[in-house]
């Protein structure tokens, strides 16, 4: 598996970076969670709480993710629903 970001992925990471969380909504730039290691297309835009935070964030005891209601693939999917709105169709 190759490391290094192709100069599209890095483009993609830096909108995501961009986005609100998509977890509590808190105003970016949020961090870029990846669903899947090495897998830069499904990376979700998270809040440093909900991301890294040791109680409410994913890599910790998930309880924002609780309150939410939300897993992984929801949360993706308010960020894949953001991108594309934002998104002129030519950039895709
Ligand atoms: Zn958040
Ligand atoms: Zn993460």
């Amino acid at each position: 598996m190759n490391n290094s970001l192709t100069a599209k992925e890095r483009r993609h990471i830096a909108k995501v970076k961009a986005l609100p969380c998509s977890v509590c909504n808190a105003p970016g730039p949020s961090s870029a969670h990846h669903y899947r290691q090495h897998s830069q297309y499904t990376c979700i835009a998270l809040c440093y709480e909900c991301h890294q935070g040791p109680k409410m964030g994913i890599h910790g005891e998930k309880r924002a993710w609780a309150i939410a209601k939300m897993d992984e693939l929801d949360a993706l999917n308010v960020t894949i629903q953001r991108l594309m709105e934002q998104a002129p169709s030519a950039e895709w």
